[in-house]
């Protein structure tokens, strides 16, 4: 007998019907003699339906009421879940974050899971009913509601996982497991078996929504192992991807894992500033006071004691960096500001890449085969990364993926 936290994602509670399937699958878990909690999303469209609502009212709104509209979307599905698991004679019970004391800080759209008080759901599991908790939200020290940014379900099933010392947390969503690429942009992509935490964790950081990065980080500090499963799957057979600490013995050796991609990024350039100490200071410093985040930074070499400098930040905040970078244009005596928010970055992702040189000739190759210009290039241990016209992302995708042999291999009919 194990202790399993199954998370079920908004398209796998998106309908009544939808509902059932997953009441189902719980109670196909516990004959087989598993303790279960279940944490649940919104339903599939109800956070992004709230979330217009309140900016129709106001825009920005007022974060932590805004948090209180936000919760409700989960709460609904905890309610259904537990009167169709009920219905089918099943014992359960749901709660929200707050009644299951799930303590965060206050940063209300984007709160940090800080504890959670195992006692209730421990009582309940030893009473025979299964748990469910309303994901993507807690309770700070001040009682108010919080909630933990976009896909914080997953993060809640890790740390639920976490906290109750489960034996597995299984993440069950829309495709039935982890894949080399979105297989919604790529058919050919193909599931992987396996994966590590930091190779998830990249992966996720670099645009693959399939999990919340936090609940990747998680999962990692406290060793818990997570599996990535759909919820399609009436056989019940379906092992899905597990994501798991690194192991040389049985893990895939290959050199890519896979290929991430965000549309969400601008580049911003300030040419001719001037080529001295504190430039960098100069012109990122009011950028991170104003609140914007930045991720690729390149600074060319300097030419006649001038340089240019470009950086990339959330499509979301281009006008705003835009503004500000009118303001130390004039403070630097800087040439010219040019900006571009057609642009994404797609990133290859594989331990591999330690141990292996060529990597980024092979990708360079196969992105210049498509005449695909790279407006810019960034790398780490793990990854390499480059910025490309907004209108190149799908072939650039498949070109890599074929590029390092990541395509499905067909299978005779
Ligand atoms: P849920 O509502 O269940 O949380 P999400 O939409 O957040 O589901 O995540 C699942 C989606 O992630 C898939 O439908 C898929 O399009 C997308 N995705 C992006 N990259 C990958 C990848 N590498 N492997 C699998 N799915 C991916
Ligand atoms: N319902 C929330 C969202 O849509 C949380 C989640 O689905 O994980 O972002
Ligand atoms: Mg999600």
């Amino acid at each position: 007998m194990a202790l399993i936290v199954q998370k079920y994602g908004g398209t796998s509670v998106g309908s009544a019907e939808r509902i059932h399937k997953v009441a189902d699958r719980v109670i196909h878990a516990r004959n087989q003699g598993h303790d279960v909690v279940v944490v649940v999303s919104a339903m599939s469209g109800e956070t992004n339906r709230l979330v217009a609502l309140a900016k129709a009212v106001a825009d920005p709104p007022k974060a932590r009421e805004f948090d209180v509209l936000l919760a409700t979307g989960e709460q609904v599905t905890i309610g259904l879940l537990a009167i169709a698991l009920e219905a089918k004679g099943c014992p359960a019970r749901s709660y929200t974050g707050a009644q299951v004391h799930i303590l965060t800080d206050s940063a209300f759209n984007k709160a940090r899971i800080l504890e959670i008080d195992d006692q209730r759901m421990r009582s309940d599991l030893q009473a025979g009913r299964v748990v469910v908790v309303a994901g993507f939200q807690g309770v700070d020290a001040e009682g108010s509601i919080t909630t933990l940014g976009r896909g914080g379900s997953d993060t809640t099933a890790v740390a639920l996982a976490a906290a109750l010392k489960a034996d597995e947390c299984q993440i069950f969503t829309d495709v039935d497991g982890v894949y080399t690429t979105d297989p919604r942009i790529v058919p050919q992509a193909r599931r992987l078996d396996k994966v590590t935490f930091e190779e998830m964790l990249e992966l996720a950081s670099l645009g693959a929504k399939v999990l919340q990065i936090r609940s990747v980080e998680f999962a990692g500090k406290y060793n818990v192992p997570l599996r990535v499963l759909s919820s399609f799957d009436d056989t019940y057979t379906n092992t899905g991807t597990l994501i798991t600490a690194e192991d040389e013995s049985t893990m895939e050796q290959a050199l890519i894992s896979g290929i991430a991609f965000n549309r969400d990024e601008a580049k911003l350039t300030l040419l001719g500033v001037p080529d001295q100490p504190g430039i960098a200071r100069d012109i990122l410093g009011p950028v991170a006071d104003a609140n914007i985040e930045v991720d690729m930074i390149i600074q060319n070499i300097g030419a006649d004691g001038t340089t240019d400098f470009t950086f990339t930040v959330h499509r979301n905040d281009y006008a705003k960096t835009l503004e500000i970078l009118q303001t130390v244009k004039a403070q630097l005596k800087a040439r010219e500001i040019s900006g571009d928010n057609k642009i994404v970055k797609v990133s290859l992702v594989g331990v591999g890449m330690r141990s292996h040189a060529g990597i980024a000739s092979t990708m360079f190759r196969a992105l210049a085969a498509e005449s695909i210009n790279i407006k810019m290039i960034s790398t780490s241990e793990i990854k390499i990364s480059v910025v490309v016209d907004e209108k190149y992302l799908e072939l650039a995708v498949r070109a890599l993926h074929t590029a390092f042999d990541l395509d499905q291999v067909a299978t005779a009919a």
